[in-house]
């Protein structure tokens, strides 16, 4: 599996909110380097030409006013665009990347996002051609607003956000979505560790995170394509989020 990654992210200058905390990328590194499997690569920032696919001119030019936010968040969604790149070549792909962007909605924006990172991907690669279909599981403890209006447009993007006030009844409602989901052409994950039992979601484990990534991978199995990336979201448990963000790319490899 491919991590990619910028040391720029663990910059956590560009804001002042719970994702731009300092320290927070630098376990998930250490965890993602230290299993000693997964090779690194290094994102480019998205051109304008992406982000406007996804975003209004006026909100694109309202993050630039601030070019040290405008950089970090170009790059962010620089890392989800070669996370979904390297999924097309059938290379499965985590962007350790922030900030994140499922709360960036086409005209505004809110909770620590800036662009909608996932979307820019997706729209990059449906408007040159080379997908019709998605699927977009955001498993974050709060509901990617931003992902679902800036696809809303697209009916073969499906974006699905499970609810549950339990674990075994939250994987349970991933496991019979996905059963019931139609064949898409790649699989994107909205990958938010804030759902960590000891994170403001207060349910899942450690291990359901590698469960969420195993049944990611037998959807996969089943569609009999390889292509599927994820991209961080939230996830502000620090002592935690490495060994969760490990355990998920163990079960999504
Ligand atoms: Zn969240």
């Amino acid at each position: 599996m491919q991590i990619i990654f910028h040391e720029s992210f663990h910059d956590s200058s560009y804001a002042v909110d719970n994702a731009a905390a300092p320290g927070r990328l630098e376990g998930v590194m250490e965890a993602l380097r230290g299993d000693g499997r997964f090779p690194v690569m290094e994102p480019s920032p998205a051109t304008r030409t992406d982000l406007l696919r996804a975003h209004a001119e006026a909100h694109v030019a309202s993050i630039e006013r601030d070019p040290r936010l405008f950089t970090q968040a170009s790059l962010s969604a620089g890392a989800a665009i070669l996370a979904s790149e390297c999924a097309m070549k059938g290379e499965v792909a985590f962007a350790c990347a922030r900030p994140p962007g499922h709360h960036a909605n086409r005209a505004s924006c809110w909770g620590h996002c800036f662009f909608c990172n996932i979307a820019v991907a997706l729209l990059k690669l449906r408007d040159e051609g080379h997908i019709q279909s998605a699927f977009v599981l955001d498993f974050d403890a709060h509901t990617g607003d931003g992902t679902l209006d800036v696809l809303r447009d697209w009916p073969e993007a499906h974006v699905f956000n499970p609810y549950a006030e339990e674990a075994s009844e939250y994987l349970r409602a991933v496991e019979t979505h996905l059963r019931e989901m139609p064949p898409v052409d790649l699989i994107a994950v909205s990958a938010g560790f804030d759902t960590y039992i000891h994170d403001v979601g207060h349910k899942l484990s450690t291990h359901d995170f590698y469960a969420l990534g195993r049944m990611l991978r037998q959807f996969g199995r089943r569609l009999g394509h390889q292509r599927r990336f994820a991209v961080l979201e939230g996830g502000y448990y620090i002592p935690d989020l490495g060994k969760n963000v490990l355990a998920f790319c163990r079960g999504f490899e």
